[in-house]
């Protein structure tokens, strides 16, 4: 059965066509590195894993690619309030970030442009549409897109290049309705929206030098230049939350595609800018979406601290489907730990039954059920649902001796594969917190200095903690008690 899934451009469910399988490019905008990162948004990182992996277990050549976005107004207001310079101040964030994607189990994307190293093809689209008429400086300097120069400029067979491809738009309600920001009254046309902002005393050395004089992008071309310069003129998926779908992702496909790509290859090859756009809904928190500026967010590192893993929170991220709003709760993440013992539990008697034996017998239903939900949209709470039938039905299959080692190896090795979607991983010493983790190297240094006693006295007090040590042939480990 073929993979389909909601494309926002059709409003519909469609079957997933790459452009030239079996590559995919998957592009999903990535966080601005002002903060650390709450969890809403991993929601949303966490599904842009869950499609990067379910598309390589349907054997596509997958090349995912992030964003990071690192020059922005929040960030700008940051450095200049810390008196950090620009890099150190985003490189912190980043690498914070990366630590969490880590911990929650998700694959690194293949590519992760900082917006900073890619101004020269913003400046080159920019120009382009400047060229073509459709954009216009103002006099500070900032040049602007302009939506109704766009509406009526010359259109490429085949290709929409229509401004409101991801949301019906009413021009006129619009006008009426939207603020004006004070900043922003030179702009001919309410929605048009600034693509490089002149430099202003503000921005302190955050500037690049460009054709319209010094200043900065705008955070739109960003992710035009990116997202081409990686992914090519005409790629296959694009992914963000669904937030973004508007102006973000409209202003995206405008500017792509009024530019004709980076290379010119929309227009040569006559090709949309995407071909599919996924939209995630958000993480809420009492019917509130969670955010920074309503304050009730939590940060993955809130929680780890709390003494919940990487792996529990990604499985509560991972409950619902996408498309689906979800309210996030801490009792939610006692389920998730419930949900991922039951797991746990079942594949360790497999991982006993089985011994060293070799996968024999027919192929599970696991891996048929599981894959077919995904398929349908990436509806993971369909795959749940044969996830935990498989452990109500192995559990009993193993108490009446009905399992023997062949059949053992093979039901994991279908966990496995289907694990390698769901990206939980086994249950590990790594989640220990870090307390348990600082003890477990002091008595190491305990043993190798020969110090007996402190060893067994830190050891005691791990078990204190609820964690006890296993000398492997690799090492010592922690094992929860
Ligand atoms: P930002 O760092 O604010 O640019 O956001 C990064 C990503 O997180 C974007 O794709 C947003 O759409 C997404 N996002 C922001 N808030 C939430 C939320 N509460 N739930 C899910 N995704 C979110
Ligand atoms: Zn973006």
């Amino acid at each position: 059965m073929a993979l389909r899934l909601f494309n926002t451009l059709a409003r519909a469910t469609e079957e997933f066509v790459p452009i030239a399988p079996p590559r995919v490019g998957l592009y999903c905008c990535g966080p601005t590195v002002y903060d650390f990162g709450h969890i809403g948004n991993f929601r949303t990182f966490v599904f842009s894993d869950l499609v990067r992996r379910h598309l390589e277990f349907r054997g596509f050549a997958v090349n995912h690619v992030m964003n990071i976005t690192d020059v922005e107004d929040k960030i700008i207001r940051r450095v200049r309030e810390t008196g950090t310079p620009l890099r150190e101040y985003t490189g912190r964030f980043t690498d914070a970030f990366l630590q969490d994607l880590d911990a929650l189990g998700c694959r690194r994307p293949h590519h992760l442009p900082r917006a900073t190293d890619h101004i020269d093809g913003m400046i080159r689209l920019i120009a382009r549409l400047v060229e073509r008429g459709i954009a216009y400086r103002t006099p500070d300097g900032s040049v602007y897109f302009g939506i109704e120069k766009y509406r009526a400029s010359e259109r490429w067979p085949g290709c929409a290049c229509r401004y409101g491809q991801l949301v019906n738009l009413n021009f006129d309600e619009q006008r009426a309705t939207e603020r004006v920001a004070a900043d922003e009254y030179e702009k001919d046309h309410i929605a048009d929206f600034a693509l490089w902002k002149a430099r202003v005393p503000d921005d302190g050395d955050v500037f690049w030098e460009s054709p319209w004089g010094q200043g900065r992008p705008g955070w739109h071309i960003e992710c035009s230049a990116m997202s081409l310069a990686l992914l090519g003129d005409g790629f296959d998926v694009h992914l963000g939350g669904e937030d973004l779908a508007f102006p973000h992702h409209e202003d995206e496909i405008a500017q792509s595609e009024a530019a004709g790509g980076l290379e010119g290859g929309l227009w040569n090859e006559r090709r949309p800018f995407v071909k599919y756009w996924l939209h995630a809904a958000h993480l809420l928190v009492e019917g509130k979406k969670m955010s920074k500026s309503l304050g009730n967010f939590h940060t993955l590192r809130d929680l780890l601290g709390r003494g919940y893993t990487g792996r529990e929170v990604r499985q509560l991220l991972l409950a619902a489907h996408y498309r689906d709003t979800f309210n996030f709760t801490v009792e939610g993440l006692d389920g998730a730990r419930a949900a991922l013992a039951r797991i746990d539990e079942c594949t360790a008697k497999l991982r006993e039954a089985a011994g060293n034996a070799v996968a024999a017998g027919p192929a599970p239903a696991l891996v048929t059920a599981f894959g077919a939900a995904l398929d349908e949209d990436f509806n993971v709470s369909r795959g749940w649902a044969a996830v935990f039938d498989w452990v109500r039905d192995t559990n009993r299959a193993l108490a009446a001796g009905e399992i023997d080692a062949a059949r053992a190896a093979a039901e994991l090795a279908a966990w496995e594969r289907v694990d390698g979607v769901l990206g939980l991983g086994g249950k590990s010493a790594e989640e220990a917190p870090a307390a348990a983790v600082a003890l477990l190297e002091a008595r190491t240094a305990a043993k190798k200095a020969k110090d007996f006693a402190r060893a067994d006295t830190i050891r005691a007090e791990l078990k204190a903690l609820g964690w006890a040590v296993e000398d492997t042939a690799k090492g010592p480990k922690l094992k929860k008690t």
